[in-house]
């Protein structure tokens, strides 16, 4: 795991740009949809560095993707500001997924596993269904899974391959939203992950970033539908952040070697560094946020 530097220890300053591992790194390729225990380095999702203060206290949470990188980040800062936490996961993923149930646990909070399927619209609902059964309620959705698999050129990506990202990334928030409504009440949050990519695609993400444009735009007109109703909308637009998603095919062996590189900080984000945020989207002190998109990208990009 990738520590914080001594320096942090006895000053409580952390200098961002030595905070975390710069390229370059190591060359790795997992299959689909790849695991954060595989990875080199092993990402850090905050399991000993985030600290809770009750800011999400009896709150219930559904996170989708909850099993690794951002979500897994999201899970153990909410877990640890006192919230119960359901995750869903590909039946693949079960080996990070059993890490984040035991965190979550560990603090004493209920830890609800549902794997399965996404792109299923019948498998969305039962999603829903088992949250709010398993909570005993649902005032917080994280619609944060995402596919991402990189092409040179468009005429590599397939009817199937363009399918799945749509699947994935713009039906699946559809269909659990849908279903999550009539579960939440005045006070509940929904919170996207969409990208920089939304605002400056790249040239091999075609169809990604299509997706994430959509992901904000989910965003920006839900705050519209639902501020009347007391729900608020927010999503978190992530730079180039050191997740499973980026080494199982979501970007080139050759960009993972200097990923991140080209930002300010010249080093990819890790996970953890993104918890604070879906904490502070989700708590009820930022009840006048909604419609907004939150950057985190070391300094390029734009949310
Ligand atoms: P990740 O691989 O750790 O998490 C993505 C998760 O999506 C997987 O763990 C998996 O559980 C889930 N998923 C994918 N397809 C699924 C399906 N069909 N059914 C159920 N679950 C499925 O990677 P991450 O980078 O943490 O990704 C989280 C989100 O962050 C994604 O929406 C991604 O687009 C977004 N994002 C990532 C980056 C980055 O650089 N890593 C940058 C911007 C946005
Ligand atoms: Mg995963």
């Amino acid at each position: 795991m990738i520590g914080l530097n001594s320096f942090s220890v006895y000053s409580g300053l952390e200098d961002p740009v030595t905070k975390y591992a710069k390229p370059p790194f190591k060359g790795q390729k997992q299959g689909w949809p790849g695991l954060a225990g595989k990875m080199d380095p092993v990402p850090d999702h905050g399991e000993l560095s985030y600290k809770g203060s009750d800011r999400l206290l009896g709150r219930k949470a559904l996170i989708t993707g909850g099993d690794s990188g951002i979500g897994r980040a999201a899970a153990i800062a909410y877990a640890r500001e006192g919230a119960d936490v359901a995750i869903n996961y590909l039946p693949a993923e079960e080996s990070d997924a059993k890490e984040v149930i035991d965190l979550i646990k560990a603090e004493g909070r209920l830890a609800i596993a549902i794997p399965g399927d996404l792109r299923e619209e019948a498998f969305c609902k039962l999603l829903v269904d088992e949250a709010v059964k398993g909570l005993g309620g649902l005032d917080i959705l994280v619609n944060n899974a995402g596919r991402q698999q990189a092409k040179a050129s468009i005429l590599d990506i397939s009817t199937e391959d363009f399918d799945a990202t749509m699947k994935t990334n713009i039906y699946a928030p559809f269909w659990i939203t849908k279903a999550a409504l009539p579960h939440l009440k005045p006070g509940s949050v929904i919170i996207a992950t969409t990208s920089v990519q939304a605002t400056d695609p790249s040239e091999d993400l075609f169809d990604y970033a299509q997706t994430k444009a959509a992901n904000t735009s989910y965003v920006r007109s839900l705050a519209k539908q639902l501020g009347p109703k007391g729900i608020r909308v927010n999503g978190v637009a992530p730079g180039p952040i050191w997740t499973a998603l980026q080494v199982s095919g979501g970007a080139t062996i050759e960009k993972l070697k200097n990923f991140g590189g080209d930002t300010p900080l010249g080093r990819p984000g890790q996970p953890a560094e993104l918890g604070s945020i879906y904490v502070q989207l989700a708590a009820a002190d930022a009840s006048y946020s909604t419609g907004q998109i939150y950057g985190a990208a070391g300094g390029s990009g734009q949310p």
